[in-house]
């Protein structure tokens, strides 16, 4: 059993806090997604926790076991950095093997070959076994690191933006790899990543990161759908979340965007209290000719400013009141949408997210 659990590491590198008390448990087995933007500290809780980055304070444990003290050797943990360092002159076969030759963690030669056999397969680099790491691609070479990592049996894998170098197609086939390969080997990940759609499709759990803290931690769901706070709720999605200032006024509404959004709200705040408003653009409603807005939607009238196809959707951005909008409608339902021309919103109710507008929280 080899669950994770970091209570209040703390690391500081002179003036920089790049760790600012992290407090996190992973369960075995599971696939965690660290996300957070650059500089959030992602890669120093990974180094911590593999015993390459001693924290200045707070405790680490792998599988109930306190790592202080353990040499990085001997915490099982296997961990692919980004900047992978693989040998340039032995080929993508001796790379992977190489961790299976060392006398901590060797393993009988067929199980090796079955391990690297496999694992060659799942990250599609079979046909590169045979070829001088050197002579390939770097998205070649990040599968071939990441192929390394995971063929040596550990208590829990470290994987920092391992997908990071491939182009997008080939990203988004190795997620489904990776993704099986967790559901196969049932070790426990830490997944690091800048990138919200890697995040909401791999993680079982996500946990965002910003200034060496962690802001949430949640299923995909929870933190889509209840995001702690604006930052959290502006890292997932693109478009971006609507986030507009407003205010609580009499009978339990919320006006916005001068006016132009009127809604009942049921959040029991006191009337002229300032809100932000958060709403995402795939659920706003694009109303159709004098189409009613569906029960407990409201409407809004709002002028269109642009519109982008985005593949079968596309984005279209308007103007209500003193506000910019974006929603995300069927392709079809935007033809035809000239800038300038009226239209009107629906806002259902219950997709709504108050936020505080001095601290962000909900
Ligand atoms: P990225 O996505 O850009 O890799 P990250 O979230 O992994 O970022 P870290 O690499 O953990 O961020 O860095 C957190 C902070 O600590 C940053 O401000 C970084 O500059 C600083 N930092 C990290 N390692 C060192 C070091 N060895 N010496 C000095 N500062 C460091």
């Amino acid at each position: 059993m080899a669950p994770l659990s970091l209570k209040g590491l703390r690391k500081s590198f002179g003036k920089v806090r790049a760790l600012d008390g992290i407090d996190l448990d992973i369960a075995d087995g599971e696939f965690f997604c660290l996300l957070g933007p650059s500089g959030a500290g992602k890669t120093t809780t990974l180094k911590a926790i593999a015993g390459l980055e001693p924290p200045d304070e707070g405790r680490v444990e792998i599988g109930g076991v306190d790592m202080d003290g353990v040499e990085p050797y001997d915490r099982g943990v296997a961990m692919c950095f980004e900047s992978y360092a693989l040998y340039p002159h032995y080929t993508a076969y001796d790379n992977m093997a190489s961790p299976l030759r060392s006398p901590r963690h060797r393993l009988p030669a067929a199980e090796a070959r079955e391990r690297i056999g496999r694992f060659a397969e799942l990250l599609g680099i079979s046909h590169l076994l045979d070829r001088n790491v050197g002579e390939l691609s770097n998205g070649q070479r990040q599968r071939v690191a990441l192929g390394r990592v995971l063929v040596r049996p550990a208590a829990a894998f470290l994987l920092d933006e391992p997908l990071s170098h491939l182009d997008a197609k080939l990203r988004q086939a190795m997620r489904a790899e990776l993704k099986t390969i967790g559901a196969v080997e049932r070790t426990t990940t830490l997944y690091v990543t800048h990138d919200y759609v890697e995040a909401l499709g791999l993680g079982d759990r996500i946990g965002v990161i910003r200034d060496g803290r962690i802001v949430q931690v949640g299923t995909r769901e929870q933190i889509w759908n209840e995001p702690a706070d604006t930052f959290v709720a502006n890292a997932f999605g693109k478009p971006r979340i609507n986030l507009v200032p407003g205010e609580i006024a009499a009978g339990g509404r919320l006006r916005a965007a001068d006016g132009a959004i009127d809604l009942p709200v049921d959040a029991g705040l006191a009337p002229g209290r300032a809100v932000t408003l958060g709403v995402r653009p795939r659920d706003l409603l694009l109303l159709r000719g004098d189409e009613a807005p569906p029960d407990g939607t409201a409407e809004v009238g709002a002028r269109v400013y642009v519109t982008e196809v985005l593949g079968r959707q596309s984005e279209v951005t308007v103007t209500a009141g003193d506000q910019r909008l974006s929603l995300v409608v069927p392709r079809e339902d935007a033809s035809g949408l000239a800038p300038e021309s009226p239209v009107r919103l629906g806002v259902p109710a219950g997709r709504v997210l108050l936020f505080d507008p001095s601290e962000g929280g909900r």
